[in-house]
């Protein structure tokens, strides 16, 4: 997992965004960095944005103002898109009726770099093995991925973003249909990944489950209203519970704190 970038520097530098969908703002003035190294949790009640600001980062939506970097490039010029994974919570409804083993799908990870299966060579196979293995479902490579449960789907797509070695992993509400006993289970894997140098960004609601995990949590409803260690946000318990309501709260009573 090498990268040209030196420990500090921003993997994604969002400036000053603004999105909206005609007239009406649904992101407004977002300025966040993603520091190298980092595991943070973006969270948000439904409706507070997270999605379209994945999409602008991933480039699928025009911001109205502002700017996004990536890898210290603007977005426009950006093209190592292979150093980008992303995993999305409809990952596990993918494929789930189609009889494909766990390890044909992972392989699928690498048809960007090789084209169809039959191209895959030795060391691409070895690198899928890799990949399923440090999800920790080597015993199930040869299942069809419907016969595995949500937990264990989810696993597969995080090792199908793995094989093409990602420098970066944005996770798009990556628990949603993943039973309480293995969404634990997921996020320590998560952090496994993490200590070997990979970038995390975890959008998602979940707000309790993530927080022993994560090393930062950014808190979005239309603006940014923290952006901290996660000591601070367990500290602070209105953020710490944060729903709608008291997200409502915080508009009138906490300034600001993007970009820390
Ligand atoms: P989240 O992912 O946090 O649930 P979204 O980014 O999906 O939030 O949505 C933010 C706001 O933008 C919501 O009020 C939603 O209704 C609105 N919205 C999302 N997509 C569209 C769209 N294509 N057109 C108009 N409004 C949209």
């Amino acid at each position: 997992m090498c990268s040209e970038l030196k420990n500090n520097e921003n993997v994604i530098d969002i400036q000053s965004l603004t999105f909206k969908y005609g007239t009406r703002t649904v992101l407004d003035n977002i300025n966040l960095q993603v520091k190298k190294g980092a595991f943070l949790g973006l969270v948000g009640p439904n409706g507070s944005g997270k999605s379209t600001l994945l999409k602008c980062i991933l480039g699928l939506l025009q911001p109205s103002s502002g700017n996004i970097k990536l890898f210290g490039k603007s977005s426009h010029k950006f093209k190592d898109w292979d150093k980008i994974g992303f995993v999305s919570q409809k990952a596990n409804s993918f494929n789930t009726g189609f009889p494909a083993t766990v390890y044909e799908v992972v392989s699928m990870g690498l048809f960007g770099k090789v084209g169809l299966f039959r191209f895959l060579t030795k060391q691409h196979k070895e690198k899928v093995k890799e990949a399923i293995e440090l999800v920790g479902l080597s015993e199930y490579m040869k299942q069809n991925i419907g016969e595995l449960s949500g937990g264990q789907q989810q696993r597969v797509f995080i090792a199908r973003a793995l094989v093409s070695d990602p420098e970066l992993i944005i996770l798009d509400e990556p628990t949603v249909g993943v039973d309480i006993h293995s969404v634990n289970n997921f996020y320590a894997m998560l952090s496994q990944l993490n200590q070997m140098g990979i970038t995390l960004l975890l959008v998602t609601h979940d707000v309790s489950g993530m927080t022993n995990h994560v090393n930062a949590v950014a808190c979005l409803n239309r603006h940014l209203h923290f952006h901290g260690n996660t000591k601070d946000f367990q500290e602070n318990h209105k953020l710490s519970a944060f729903h709608g309501q008291e997200v409502h709260l915080l508009v009138h009573n906490h300034s600001t704190r993007g970009g820390e």
